[in-house]
């Protein structure tokens, strides 16, 4: 019999929910993130863990994390998830190469690894509502910049009692980016380009989350909006799963013996990830180090060295740019518990983020980060690591992934640990093609078109393009709605059939 968890806020004391409250309101009332009020320890073998496949072992984590959820419909949940959207049996395959284990997180429907959490989060939002006797559909709002809109619409696709619309600024992703998400199917997918940039399309989202007329003529036709932001909870708990996983597979593997310690390299943006890895760290797995990797937009290695958190500098578009990032939202998580679960304290530190762009904290509080280890790639760095690694190996990977495999060189060649180490894989080379193979070989790939050069990774890669770049030759175009930035709000109800 697990015992019930219950979550707070991050910002006052007095919030207690559960967790398919959390799930279902993503951020609370007061601004704060929910947290577990106490990390639960894993209450099966790492043996027994050992023997069992990737949905048995994100049953046995996440149950302690949902504890308001029945066997059946947690079970239910992660069998709709993990299933022949990825294109792999293993979910998250180990790569050995180049001295590290490559825990590949990039097999699912968008091929990189918001699909990990996505592909749950829809049907723990659905069972959340069920349980809270929410009869209402629930709209999927996103403002997205490219990436995280694809994944959400591929994780929504045809899941009953939901709908999912997404705006992107038109003149303002990839032609590859804007190819995946207007030929998304299902029949509750909408998919709108906005005359504006992205951060009209945020702010227009964000003013209608904020709208309680529009709430209530939501209510009155049967739906209410939810966010599949990174900052859910239930984005966070599945991505503790594939730590426990990778972990397991070493010992199954006999790569390591019961009870070893293994390091762990992420390539940091919003800290989602990585805190997964703390998390499954606090559960009891045996991890030492938590290695954060950043690109040129380092204000996490800063943070480490310094124990001062400063957004204050100026923004680096580089090849890397799902981690290009001032404010990492989940890193408030962290604070909250090195202040000793303390909303006060943390409350302070974020209003003084908000407010100075900059907040440092106590040496107690530095004290607990020693398991952290912080430093970056420059973008030279960067392609240098894709470089070396093919050539040494034949392994390709993606710029997000080479971040962390040459941040973890530098940590070597700092500590001469030896710990056997994971590196968290977060997407496919085939989605990051053109800075790849610019790393590969520059000279000989410039003048080859983007699907030319896929042709090419697939070749020298040895490694068949996936379904996902497939489809993108191929499909037909679904969606072509473009609206002005001011009229958001009348496309939304039109979808949705309101007066
Ligand atoms: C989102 C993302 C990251 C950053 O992950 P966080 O959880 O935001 O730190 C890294 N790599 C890729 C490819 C991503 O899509």
């Amino acid at each position: 019999m697990v015992m019930s968890l219950l979550y707070r806020s991050t910002r006052s004391a007095d919030v207690k929910v559960t967790a398919s409250q959390a799930i279902l309101k993503g951020l609370a009332a007061d601004g704060g993130l929910y947290v577990p009020e106490s990390i639960p320890a894993l209450d099966v073998s790492l043996e027994e863990l050992a023997g069992m496949d990737y949905r048995e072992v994100a049953y046995e984590v996440m149950k302690l994390f949902i504890t308001d959820f029945t066997e059946e419909e947690l079970k239910n949940c992660i069998n709709k998830a993990y299933d022949s959207k990825f294109d792999t049996d293993e979910i998250a395959p180990l790569v050995n190469a180049d001295g590290a284990y490559f825990l590949e997180l990039f097999h699912g429907a968008t091929i990189a690894f918001k699909d990990m959490a996505l592909s749950i989060l829809p049907h723990l939002l659905t069972t959340s509502a069920r349980k809270n006797n929410i009869k209402n559909d629930i709209v999927i709002l996103t403002a997205t910049s490219g990436d995280t809109g694809k994944a959400a619409l591929a994780g929504f696709a045809d899941v009953k009692g939901t709908k999912i619309i997404v705006f992107y600024p038109k003149h303002g992703v990839s032609p590859i980016q804007e190819k995946q998400m207007v030929t998304q199917k299902g029949d509750n997918t909408y998919v709108v380009g906005i005359e504006g940039n992205f951060d009209d399309a945020q702010t227009g989202v964000k003013t209608m989350f904020g709208d309680s007329e529009l709430a209530k003529e939501l209510d009155a036709n049967g739906f209410q909006f939810s966010s599949a932001n990174s900052i859910n909870i239930g984005r966070l708990v599945p991505q503790v799963v594939y730590y426990v996983y990778a972990y397991t597979r070493l010992l199954a593997n006999n790569e390591i013996k019961n009870g070893d310690r293994i390091n762990v390299v992420v390539p940091t943006g919003n800290f989602g990830n990585i805190l997964a890895a703390y998390y499954a760290k606090n559960m009891g797995l045996p991890i030492a180090k938590l290695i954060c990797a950043s690109n040129e937009n380092k204000v996490l290695f800063d943070f480490f060295k310094t124990g001062t958190y400063d957004r204050n500098r100026e923004f680096v578009l580089t090849s890397s740019p799902s981690m290009d990032i001032l404010i990492s939202s989940n890193l408030e998580r962290l604070i909250y518990r090195i202040a000793g679960d303390d909303a006060n304290t943390n409350k302070e530190l974020m209003d003084s983020l908000k407010k100075d762009g900059r907040y440092t904290i106590t040496d107690d509080m530095r004290a607990k980060l020693e398991d952290f280890y912080g430093n970056y790639a420059s973008e030279a760095e960067t392609a240098e690591a894709i470089k070396s690694i093919y050539y040494n190996t034949g392994y390709v990977i993606d710029t997000h992934t080479a971040v962390a495999a040459s941040v973890y060189k530098k940590y070597v060649a700092e500590t001469s640990d030896e710990t056997k180490t994971v590196i968290a894989s977060t997407a496919s080379p085939f989605k990051f093609t053109r800075s790849v193979m610019d790393a590969i070989d520059k000279a000989k790939y410039d003048k080859m078109t983007d699907f030319e050069l896929v042709d090419e990774l697939s070749r020298i890669a040895n490694v068949a393009v996936p379904q996902a770049i497939e489809d993108i030759r191929t499909a037909p175009v679904l969606h072509d709605r473009v609206c002005d930035k001011t009229e958001m709000k009348a496309v939304v109800k039109d979808i949705l059939g309101i007066k």
